[in-house]
C-alpha cells in the first residue's frame, strides 16, 4: 500500500488509493488550494493560527469536499503532545469550522460513520487508522513526545480493547511529516524515542558527527509503534513526503515558527 496524491475539486491532497480504504473518506491535506493569504496561503485549516475564521472555513469545506468528508461533522481536539484517545460517539461533538477544538487530546477514534476525524500538523507526523472490518477509525497527531509517548500504538490499543478489532485488520496510513534529512535534534528524542520503544528506537535515531546531535525518523518510529501493536507491516502505508524539504506544498514549524498555517489529516467512515 502506498500514499499518492491527487487533486479533486481544484485541491490537492494526499491518500491511501488502494480498494482496502475504500470505505473510509481520509486524505492529508497539502497548503494548497484554499483562500488564506500569507503566511497562511492558502488552505490553512488550522482556527488558532491568526487567519479569519470565515477563510479558515471555506477552506475547510473546500478540504472536506475534496477528501469526500462531511463538514457539519468535524471533530478535533486541542493537540497537546500526549497519547490521550478521545471516543468519539455522537455528531454533538463537531466543532464549528472556524473554531479551535477545546478538547486536551491528541487522538481520536470512533465507529460511528460520517463523522469527520480530524488532526492537525505542520511537521508532525499525522496517522491514520482504518479497520474495514470492524468498521472503526481513528486519527492521530505524533510529534516527537507524541511518538515517544507512543501515540499511534494507544490509537491502536484503543482500538483492539474497547472496540473489538484485530490489530491484524487495522490498514495504516502515515502522512507527510518532518523526516530525517530535515528533523536534526539533541539527545532528548532519541532518549525520549528509546524510552518508548527500548532497543526497537534503534533503527530510526542516526547520530551525527560529533555525537551530540542525532537525526530521527518519526514516521518510521510510527510505523514500528504500529508493529507493536499487532498491525502488518504490509497494512502500513508511509508518506515519503518531507514537509520540511517542500515549502511549496507544506507548512513546516521547524522552518518557519508561528507564522504559517496549518495543514490537517482527515479520516471518516463512510455510508450508514
Ligand atoms: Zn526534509
Amino acid at each position: 500500500m502506498e500514499i499518492i496524491q491527487t487533486v479533486r475539486h481544484g485541491v490537492p491532497f494526499f491518500f491511501c488509493n488502494h480498494p482496502a480504504w475504500a470505505g473510509a473518506a481520509h486524505g492529508f491535506s497539502s497548503r494548497q488550494g484554499g483562500v488564506s493569504p500569507a503566511p497562511f496561503d492558502s488552505l490553512n485549516l488550522g482556527a488558532n493560527r491568526g487567519d479569519t475564521p470565515e477563510r479558515v472555513e471555506e477552506n475547510f469545506r473546500r478540504f472536506c469536499a475534496a477528501v469526500g468528508s462531511t463538514p457539519e461533522t468535524v471533530v478535533k481536539n486541542h493537540q497537546v503532545h500526549g497519547k490521550v484517545v478521545r471516543p468519539i460517539t455522537s455528531p454533538e461533538e463537531a466543532v464549528p469550522l472556524s473554531q479551535p477544538g477545546t478538547f486536551p487530546a491528541d487522538a481520536l477514534v470512533t465507529d460511528v460513520p460520517g463523522i469527520c476525524l480530524t488532526v492537525f500538523s505542520a511537521d508532525c507526523i499525522p496517522v491514520l487508522l482504518y479497520d474495514p472490518v470492524h468498521r472503526v477509525v481513528g486519527a492521530a497527531h505524533a510529534g516527537w513526545r507524541g511518538t515517544a509517548a507512543g501515540a499511534a500504538y494507544e490509537l491502536a490499543r484503543v482500538m483492539r480493547e474497547d472496540y473489538g478489532c484485530a490489530p491484524a485488520d487495522i490498514l495504516a496510513a502515515i502522512g507527510p511529516g518532518i523526516s530525517p534529512c530535515c528533523f536534526e535534534t539533541h539527545a532528548d528524542v532519541p532518549e525520549g524515542l528509546r524510552s518508548g520503544l527500548g532497543e526497537a528506537a534503534e533503527p530510526f535515531i542516526r547520530p551525527l558527527p560529533g555525537g551530540e546531535k542525532f537525526r530521527v525518523d518519526l514516521k518510521g518510529a510510527n510505523a514500528r509503534w504500529l508493529q507493536e501493536a499487532g498491525l502488518s507491516p504490509d497494512h502500513i502505508a508511509v508518506s515519503s513526503l518531507c514537509t520540511a524539504c517542500r515549502p511549496d506544498l507544506f507548512w513546516s514549524h521547524r522552518r518557519l515558527g508561528q507564522a504559517r498555517g496549518s495543514m490537517a489529516a482527515m479520516i471518516e467512515l463512510r455510508g450508514k
